[in-house]
């Protein structure tokens, strides 16, 4: 059972610049880009803004550029545009792989990159409706005082599932942020922290206005593990990212959505350096990864599952990835 959507107004900015400021000038607005995560929420009676500044009508978040030291892709560049792109598709395969892999074609029309970075965190006690929340008593991400996952604790566990964000970190990229203080470059990773609650680092009236790619990165892939393969979010996804000279690991970077709070970057692949990829290694990385993933009963499938398939994705992509560069 959906709610009503309350009314609110809504306003239509042409610059980044106009963006923020309508943001500023409303208190407890929001940026809506695809609305396909927000207004969802604002059907669940979880978020009830009057005051949404559409990003859509802002040309310059929707371009890709590739300016030969990497490649920018604007944040209201559209899943279905990225899924096809193709040079992003020939050089940044996890990426491509991620977007086809989000949602159902109608959401990818007209979800964004922007939107998939700043999803909200999930959890089966906070995606329903107000009544099925009501008679629950709330929880303590929306309206309540106790987690219904770790009743005891005082932090929420909903779990991150964006799919772009994984394929992002292991290929390095960088985010610009603009504010009401000009534009910043950071890491990708400096986004998020681990806070079902609060899960994003952005300053109020702050949007991400671009997403910059290295330009020559290592072989990837990206793949998820959902419920229903037509449709779904990811109960664990893992993008990976391989750099080998002969049977040996150069470099690989490895990193996870789905599993905690926030997506990120599996920590002491470093130390793969010089390894051979053989059944050790990949008895290794399984090992790493479930030390290092933290799911919580946040969804229908138990977490020790989706510790044990994270950690499987890992292995069996790197060990993919490998053979497609040994072939
Ligand atoms: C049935 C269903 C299945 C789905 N399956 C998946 C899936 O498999 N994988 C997946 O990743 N997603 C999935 N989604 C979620 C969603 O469709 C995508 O993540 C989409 O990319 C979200 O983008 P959007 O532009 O629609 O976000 P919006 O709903 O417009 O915004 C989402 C949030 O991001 C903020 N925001 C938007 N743009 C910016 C910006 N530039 N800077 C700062 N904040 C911003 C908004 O304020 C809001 O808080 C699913 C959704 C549904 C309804
Ligand atoms: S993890 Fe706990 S606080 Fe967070 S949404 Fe789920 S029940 Fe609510």
């Amino acid at each position: 059972m959906t709610t009503a959507l309350q009314p609110f107004r809504v306003a239509e900015p042409r610059t980044v610049k106009e963006a923020i400021a309508a943001r500023l000038d409303h208190t407890g607005s929001r940026f809506v880009a695809g609305g396909t995560d927000l207004l969802v929420n604002m059907r669940h009676g979880i978020s009830s803004p009057d005051f949404l500044v559409d990003l859509s009508g802002v040309d310059q978040l929707a371009k890709i550029e590739d300016n030969g030291d990497g490649v920018t892709v604007g944040a209201g560049v559209t899943i279905a545009t990225l899924a096809r792109n193709a040079v992003i598709a020939a050089r940044y395969h996890a990426l491509a792989q991620a977007a086809e892999a989000i949602a159902g074609p109608g959401h990818r029309i007209m979800g964004t990159v922007g939107g998939n970075l700043c999803l909200d965190t999930r959890c089966i006690y906070y995606n329903q409706s107000e009544w099925w929340r009501s008679a629950n008593a709330y929880c303590l991400k929306n309206r309540g005082d106790t987690c219904h996952v770790a009743p005891q604790g005082k932090r929420c566990h909903a779990a991150f599932a964006g799919d772009l964000a994984p394929a992002l970190l292991a290929l390095g990229a960088e985010i610009d942020i603009a504010g009401a203080q000009g534009i910043r470059r950071i890491p990708l990773s400096q986004l998020y922290v681990e806070d079902g609650k609060a899960h994003l680092t952005l300053a109020d009236g702050e949007l991400i206005t671009a997403v910059h790619l290295p330009s020559s990165p290592p072989p990837s892939a990206y793949a998820k593990i959902r419920t229903r393969a037509a449709i779904d979010f990811p109960l664990a996804g893992v993008a990976v990212v391989l750099a080998t000279f002969g049977a040996s690991v150069v470099s690989l970077r490895l990193a996870l959505t789905g599993t905690n709070s926030r997506p990120f970057l599996i920590a002491g692949t470093e130390a793969f350096a010089g390894r051979p990829v053989d059944e050790e290694l990949l008895q290794e990385i399984d090992r790493l990864v479930q030390k290092q993933v933290q799911p919580m009963r946040t969804t229908l499938t138990s977490a020790n599952y989706r510790r044990v398939a994270a950690a499987s994705l890992a292995r069996r992509l790197t060990a993919k990835l490998f053979a497609a560069g040994a072939a």
